[in-house]
């Protein structure tokens, strides 16, 4: 099969599931954006940008052709009242045109970007699907995973469960992703047709672009099921906290961005649905670090991974949770096998043992970082663990939802799918697998990962044709 792009370096004809890393920097997919048409600022410019990588699947099948599309939006720890509190106009338009959940959409636990966004693309809680945390580690691999480290984070068998992209590419719908923790990996050895590797630099407004260029594409390689995602709400609230104005700035940012795709599909003329939603909430924090290990002998510990305590054995996790228990109000301890059940967070050796949960809004880590602590790669674009300075984090995320309303994220839907008006009450986010399944009619049935916690009862409600 051939790839009919506009730029003729993307023309490829190709092999299953071979990977094109295009050595141009132009922008793929997009029309009349080649090189030679533009003036010479902007190709100074389109020149930095990296462009999508390209997975020949083939085309589009024919019977997938006929279907609608859906973009999947995520606005990083847009909290649900942001909306509101900060009148972005987009956002409201959106929910008053289709669906939203005014009282917001419930994290899974723990409430970080990983495991959420993970959880909203497989249907499945963390302990199911395996993304734990941003990082964790793996005590029968022996190995660590992090979102700091490209490597892990595109090596698809730390990946459980059949992401919305592979479950399409598995049935013959082309997808693209412009980011979304996983879409980097080979998980079942299924990348998206169409993917990006992670630049938290990549401007915003380009994003979209590309976005609505790939819609532009022919459709044997349009795809039908995008992801696009922002980072610019969780990072003003952790180094600025959900109430300042900076946060406001980052709301009115990422609203503009909604705008600019909402007006560039309505030129298009495709049958659109847009879901936009956010992977968590935040909160304003008491106090600095706490850090575990001043209350425990270190030398029981097999690893520690951000608040994650990994025992040399069971007796040592015995020890180490009698030395934790009762020495805070600030958190709680729990015995692998004994976390509640309303955590969905029991059972993973990925969790480790024992479990520290945050009682309110704390910052918890197992221990402090090495100093000098060496930058991570990204560290300078995500400021996710740090406020001005060295100071800890003014606004931080990833307590228990059913406790803290502040972790809960905004869920929007409107397209020639969605009901008009529909008011939805806060709802668990491994519900909206079935539902973007249900949408694209992917069979998610008979999945080899097993069947997902999330159900289609529980947004069927916004749907025009739900059977
Ligand atoms: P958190 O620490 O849970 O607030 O994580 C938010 C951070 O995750 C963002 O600031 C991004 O830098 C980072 N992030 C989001 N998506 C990706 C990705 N696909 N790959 C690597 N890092 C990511
Ligand atoms: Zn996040
Ligand atoms: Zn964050």
């Amino acid at each position: 099969m051939r790839l009919n792009c506009k730029n003729p370096c993307r023309r490829r004809a190709g092999v299953f599931a071979w990977i094109l890393f295009i050595g141009s920097f132009v922008p793929c997919a997009t029309p009349g954006a080649a090189r030679g048409q533009q003036p010479p600022q902007q190709q100074a410019a389109a020149q930095a940008l990296a462009a999508p990588i390209v997975v020949d699947h083939g085309p589009n099948s024919a019977g997938q052709q006929a279907k609608h599309y859906v973009i999947l939006v995520s606005l990083d720890g847009f909290r649900y009242d942001y909306t509101q509190k900060y009148d972005a106009k987009n956002l409201a338009a959106l929910g008053s045109r289709g669906a939203s959940a005014p009282d917001g959409m419930i994290p899974a636990y723990p409430s970080i970007t990983f495991p959420n966004h993970y959880t909203i693309v497989t249907g499945l809680y963390p302990e199911h699907h395996g993304i734990v945390g941003n990082a964790f580690y793996d005590p029968a691999r022996k190995q660590v995973y992090s979102y700091h480290d490209p490597q892990a984070e595109a090596d698809g068998t730390w990946y459980g469960g059949t992401p919305l992209w592979v479950l399409a590419e598995q049935q013959g719908m082309r997808a693209a992703c412009f980011f979304w923790p996983g879409s980097e990996a080979d998980i079942q050895g299924v990348r998206p047709s169409y993917y990006m590797k992670y630049d938290p630099k990549y401007p915003n407004h380009k994003r979209v672009e590309q976005v609505l260029a790939w819609l532009q594409l022919p459709p044997e390689q349009r795809p039908h099921f995008i992801t696009l995602y922002f980072s610019d709400t969780d990072s003003a609230g952790h180094a600025h906290g959900p109430d300042s104005p900076e946060e406001a700035a980052a709301v009115h940012e990422v609203d503009t961005e909604i705008g600019r795709l909402e007006a560039g599909l309505a030129k298009l003329n495709l049958p659109v649905d847009v879901i936009v939603l956010a992977d968590h909430g935040m909160i304003k924090v008491e106090g600095d670090w706490l850090n575990l290990d001043q209350y425990l002998d270190a030398s029981l510990l097999e690893k520690s991974e951000e608040s994650f305590i990994y025992a040399k054995s069971e007796a040592d996790a015995t020890k180490i949770y009698d030395s934790l228990n009762g020495k805070s109000d600030k958190f709680r301890v729990y015995r692998s096998g004994h976390v509640p059940e309303s955590l969905h967070f029991d059972g993973n050796p990925r969790e480790g043992d024992p479990l520290v949960v945050a009682t309110g809004p704390y910052l918890l880590r197992a221990s402090a970082p090495p100093p000098p602590s060496p930058a991570p790669p990204n560290a300078a674009a995500n400021p996710a663990m740090m406020g001005h300075g060295n100071a800890p984090p003014v606004g931080m995320h990833g307590y228990d939802p059913a406790h803290m309303p502040e972790m809960k994220a905004i869920f929007y839907a409107a397209g020639p799918d969605i009901r008009t008006g529909v008011k939805l009450p806060p709802f668990e986010n491994v519900n909206v697998y079935p539902l973007i399944a249900h949408i694209l009619d992917l069979d998610i049935a008979n999945l080899k990962t097993g069947p997902i916690d999330g159900k289609l009862t529980v947004l069927q409600g916004v749907l025009k044709n739900p059977h």
